[in-house]
């Protein structure tokens, strides 16, 4: 069978809460329709004096309960569907957690690491001044992705700013703490993996220190979630990167790995003390947890079936597909799933905008408890509906979602 698509993944997920939660066909055509769907061109000038004409994509799928909000990807596989896909699991994500968002993304088709940091920072450039007609802290606020970090944000902030001729702080979150970023945020996205997994393990009287943990992705998400399970007394014994995987039964130390990555390492593949592993068989080991923390759809029904994990927690956006997901049903694996998993990023991005609007900031231990406390409230409310309905995680945490988004626009109506 055909892979399902990351759009095809939102759109049957979308259906399946739909049904459940017994919506109307209109309701589900509005709330499957992207509201704005904007593709850029980027021309840009290579060191070497040439010019490249790369693609560049900005989604609004939804925004009935506040401004859009999402991350930038730039990623060679990026394009329209894929960023419709994680535009509209943004809607879902802010709704579940209680944010007064909706959702949005945006990506450039481009793999960075074949550009240097001044092509970069053109691209960035470029690509914020063509979507800078729809975005705005009260419009659309964009955030770090896969392939994207704090300087691109800087770099983002800066081109609004100096085009708006007043610099305006709140247009984009996962800034540096210099520039109004906020505490917390570079880890917040695994801080929150680490309290949904622990949620889960609370749940089942499983101690978190009985468990081995595989780490997919290795980068902004994967790299902190195996330092933060690791610190709270998990034995991490695989991690990853586009290249490969690094694996040792008796453990790694993410914080070691984490120092060899910073001071200039390509990948984990190689490290001192380690064997290799292939990205598949990093998702088959034999381990407690599973975090898939790269890209979407790596788990299938084509390989669902020898993942052993019992416990896996989304990272990464999308990683399972519907029809690996149930698989894993019936093998009794349990799912965190995305949208509640790596909502700690939205979160403290949410934050950050409320400092920045309100030019107050908080210390990092604010950030952490705040977090703490609205990853915990979400994973009660999904777990209670999903026993309460007999459905898996993932459905009751779009249920939720889905519901609230759908409530917004029966209260608002439609225009005109
Ligand atoms: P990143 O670019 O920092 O890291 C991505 C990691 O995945 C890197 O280690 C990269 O080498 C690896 N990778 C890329 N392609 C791969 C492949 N084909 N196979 C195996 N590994 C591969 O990105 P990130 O910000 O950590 O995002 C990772 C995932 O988490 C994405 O799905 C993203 O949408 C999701 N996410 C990120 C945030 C955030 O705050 N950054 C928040 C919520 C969700």
């Amino acid at each position: 069978m055909a892979r399902q698509s990351a759009w095809d993944s939102a759109l049957i997920q979308l259906a399946e809460a739909v049904k459940q939660l017994g919506l109307d066909d209109g309701t589900h055509a509005l709330l499957a329709t992207p509201r704005r769907s904007l593709t850029v061109s980027i021309p840009l000038h290579r060191d070497d004096g040439h010019v490249e004409v790369l693609q560049g994509y900005r989604v609004q799928h939804n925004f009935s309960r506040g401004p859009a909000k999402g991350g930038i990807r730039y990623h060679p596989s990026t394009d329209l569907d894929e960023v419709k896909a994680l535009a509209m699991w943004m809607t879902w994500k802010c709704a579940l957690v209680g944010i007064p968002y909706g959702g949005a993304k945006g990506g450039v088709t481009i793999d960075p690491r074949l550009y240097s940091r001044n092509e970069l920072e053109r691209v960035t450039r470029r690509y914020a001044s063509e979507i800078l007609p729809i975005i705005g802290p009260e419009r659309d606020i964009p955030a770090p992705d896969v392939g994207t970090d704090e300087q691109t944000m800087a770099w983002f902030m800066d081109t609004y700013s100096v085009n708006r001729g007043y610099t305006t702080t709140g247009v984009v979150t996962g800034k540096p703490v210099s520039i109004g970023g906020s505490e917390g945020r570079g880890g917040a996205t695994s801080r929150g993996v680490m309290f949904a997994a622990f949620a889960a393990l609370r749940e089942r009287r499983v101690d978190p220190r009985d468990c081995t943990v595989a780490v997919q992705g290795f980068g902004k998400v994967g790299g902190l979630a195996a330092q933060f399970l690791h610190d709270a007394g998990c034995q991490v014994v695989a991690v990853s990167d586009v290249k490969g995987g690094v694996y040792n039964p008796q453990g790694l130390n993410p914080v070691a790995l984490l120092r060899h990555i910073r001071s200039g390492a390509e990948s984990v593949v190689g490290y001192p003390g380690t064997d290799a592993i292939t990205n598949a068989e990093l998702l088959e080991l034999d381990v407690d947890i599973l975090v898939p923390a790269a890209l979407e759809g790596v788990i299938s029904d084509d390989n669902a079936d020898r993942v052993r994990a019992r416990l896996i927690v989304e990272g990464a956006n999308g990683p399972v597909t519907p029809d690996g997901d149930a698989v894993l049903e019936d093998r009794g694996t349990v799912v965190v799933p995305d949208v509640l998993a790596n909502s700690g990023g939205v979160a403290v991005s949410y934050f950050e905008w409320v400092q920045d609007l309100q030019a107050y900031f908080w210390t990092e231990d604010q950030v952490n408890v705040r977090l703490r406390e609205l990853m915990e409230r979400a994973y009660t409310e999904v777990s209670e509906l999903a026993a309460e309905r007999r459905v898996s995680l993932r459905t009751a945490a779009q249920m939720i979602g889905v519901g609230r988004v759908a409530e917004a626009h029966r209260t608002r109506g439609l225009y005109p």
